[in-house]
């Protein structure tokens, strides 16, 4: 006999129809399904910019998922006490979700798998998130990879299964009452307001997929040459589209993958930063504290500078260094900042100003619309020096050098910065009409003075890390 109790599904961070195979079982199962959002403490802790951009990811979605004939429910609180509720409410008998693999996700699914099973109920999690599953890809000796070049490799040998067909239709369910999206209040942290960055923003699963084949169409070819070039859209930009999965990874690789077999140039280089990805949540997986402590515990004895007037000037765009404050703007100003100017601050605030990169790693998830908690700390750590097949410390980026050579025309600068220029761009103008006045700044005055000479910076971190104490 058909199983007719109701599903409940839990929607997370997976607003897609296509490729999602939680929501392909439920369709296969032909059971009624309850679609819900929870914003439990977990979401409440997004930085400001992640949350304005997740009120933006289930205002498309809702109605997408309405169209397959199931409403999305929101509700707010615990996660577990509301499921709870809305099991008793339903009637439903089982909870289904799509992994998330951040650590705090995984305790909170933990407890709530466990205590859902130890009432009799199904709760069952589905893949989605990644091209393999972090436990999937293991060394010959059976643990996880630490270094990038031949944990590629390795997936290189993998077969990546075909993406599913998107969902039509779902079979409702209870109608269940939930709290409007306006009253989650999700874009109320962000004091610039969402206007600044939605003008910037693109969401929703058709977004993502015009994206991937504008990408196709007119970026792979030259992906490999021109995606350092500052002032290019020579990237994909699908990173704000897979931090919400509003497209799946599979959906990516295949495309990328039909694409290198066509002998097109840039293809496979675009694989690999795809792997990268995947490597960030297979080394947070593995290390569940790689946001929060060095990854070389022999790093911890060094002396990073915590808060300071200096790392607040950089927050703010106003290190008087153009290319680090240009890209600071279009972080504040986009919710993006391009993957080399992320290397470039990075550097800056690690190394010329000697800053824990916690506090830049925050700043940054306070501000990304794509971040994506691995692939941030990840990307922290291996610039700062204390991570996993990490950048050499002696490695210090120079950020006039970098500039002249990815922004030769000092077009990317000139996009944010406002200051003697009376004729600045829109990009800039929006930023200096998003900052609060309290930072000060005024269009058409010259840009602040160089928070550090660059050659004494760079001396005083070379000095700091071989002065270090060793443990360990
Ligand atoms: P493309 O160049 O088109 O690459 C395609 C996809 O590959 C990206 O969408 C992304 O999913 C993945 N990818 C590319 N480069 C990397 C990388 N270095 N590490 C991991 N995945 C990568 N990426 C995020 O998605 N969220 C973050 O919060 C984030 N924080 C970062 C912080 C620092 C300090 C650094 C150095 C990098 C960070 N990155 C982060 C990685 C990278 O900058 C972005 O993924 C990239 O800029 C996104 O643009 P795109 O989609 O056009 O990328």
């Amino acid at each position: 006999m058909r199983d007719e109790t109701p599903i409940l599904l839990w929607l997370r961070r997976d607003f897609r129809l296509s490729d999602h195979p939680m929501l392909s079982a439920a369709a296969a199962s032909g059971r009624p399904v309850l679609a819900l959002f929870i914003l439990d403490p977990l979401a409440e802790a997004y930085g400001a910019a992640p949350k304005w951009r997740l009120e933006q990811a289930l205002a498309a979605f809702a109605p997408a998922l309405a169209a397959c004939g199931v409403p999305l429910v929101l509700r707010r609180g615990p996660a577990l006490a509301v499921l709870r509720q809305v099991l008793a409410e339903s009637g439903a008998g089982a909870v289904w979700w799509s992994r998330d693999l951040d650590p705090a996700a995984i305790a909170r699914d933990t407890e709530v798998k466990t205590a859902l099973r130890a009432e009799g109920l199904e709760a069952r999690s589905f893949d989605g998130q990644l091209l393999f599953a972090p436990w999937a890809v293991q060394t010959g000796q059976g643990g996880p990879y630490r270094v990038y070049t031949p944990y590629w490799r390795a997936v290189r040998g993998l077969t990546v299964a075909p993406p599913l067909a998107p969902v039509t239709a779902l079979r409702p369910g209870p109608v269940l009452r939930g709290e409007s999206l306006d009253a989650l209040g999700l874009g109320r942290a962000m004091r610039r307001g969402g206007a600044v960055v939605a003008k910037y923003a693109r969401v929703g699963e058709a977004a993502a997929q015009a994206r991937l084949e504008r990408f196709l169409r007119e970026g792979i070819e030259t992906y490999q040459a021109r995606r350092d070039f500052l002032a290019e859209n020579a990237t994909s930009e699908l990173s704000e589209h897979l931090a919400w999965g509003e497209i799946s990874p599979r959906v990516i690789w295949h495309a990328g993958a039909q694409a290198m077999a066509e002998g097109r140039a840039g293809a496979e280089t675009f694989l690999k930063e795809l792997v990268w990805r995947e490597f960030a949540w297979h080394l947070m997986f593995y290390y569940p504290r790689l946001a929060t402590e060095n990854w070389r515990p022999d790093w911890d004895s060094f002396p990073w500078a915590g808060e300071s007037a200096a790392a607040e000037r950089w927050r703010r765009g106003q290190t008087g260094e153009p290319i680090v404050d240009a890209a600071m703007r279009e972080m504040y100003v986009t919710g993006r900042m391009h993957n080399r100017a992320r290397m470039i601050v990075a550097s800056y605030l690690t190394k010329h100003l000697l800053t824990d990169w916690r506090i830049g790693l925050a700043w940054f998830e306070d501000c990304l619309i794509d971040h994506d908690p691995a692939a941030n700390a990840m990307g922290w750590q291996w610039v700062a020096g204390c991570g996993p097949d990490a950048a050499p410390y002696f490695r210090i980026f120079n950020p006039a050098s970098q500039a002249e050579k990815f922004d030769p025309e000092g077009r990317y600068r000139r996009a944010w910065l406002a200051e003697g220029n009376r004729h600045a761009p829109q990009t800039a103008q929006d930023f200096f009409a998003a900052v609060p006045r309290s930072w000060g700044l005024v269009p058409g005055a010259a840009l602040s003075a160089p928070l550090i000479d660059l050659a004494a910076g760079r001396d005083r971190a070379l000095a700091a890390y071989a002065a270090r104490p060793k443990t360990g």
